[in-house]
């Protein structure tokens, strides 16, 4: 019988899934707090590259405050807490912060990237993903608009 999924209980206030995915539907990675957050691959795959930069400036040897995980998800840090969030695009630029978010302590944000050798054990795919902006097609500013990932509001306007 295939894995469909798995589970980790990261404290007593965290659990990841990861869910791997089939003919019609690609893996996606579940944070479960409070709150819900799905991440997309691309979007995992970008927290942890920069999961360095954030546990320095949750160790205080940093200044820096926000990483961007494309698609308007956003990694802030503020008053010990590391906050993963998308955005809304209001207008043409006005950016505020939506519902779909997630607060996670130092240590549950911890605790949770010491897991990115296992889920990248887990999701192969991991390993090579490019985000999809350095793809050709998001050269011309259509491509990108296109875009599920990068323009996840408006993209469908963009489809026809
Ligand atoms: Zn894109």
């Amino acid at each position: 019988m295939e894995i469909e999924g798995a589970t980790f209980n990261i404290s007593s206030s965290l659990v990841m899934k990861i869910c791997f995915g089939d003919d019609y539907c690609v893996p996606t990675i579940t944070l479960c707090g409070p709150e819900r957050l799905i991440l997309s691959l691309q979007k995992w795959k970008k927290l942890t590259e920069e999961s360095k930069s954030i546990l320095l400036a949750i160790e205080g040897k940093s200044e820096e405050s926000e990483w961007c995980l494309g698609g308007y998800f956003y990694v802030t840090i503020l008053n010990n807490i590391v906050d993963i969030r998308k955005r809304n695009k209001v207008g043409e630029d006005f950016i505020e912060t939506s519902n779909q978010g997630l607060l996670l302590t130092y240590s549950d944000f911890r605790q949770l990237m010491k897991l990115t050798n296992i889920v990248e054990q887990l999701v192969p795919e991991l390993v090579n993903l490019k985000p999809c902006w350095e793809g050709d097609d998001h050269y011309n500013q259509i491509g990108a608009l296109m875009c599920p990932e990068c323009n996840p509001d408006e993209y469908l306007d963009w489809l026809e």
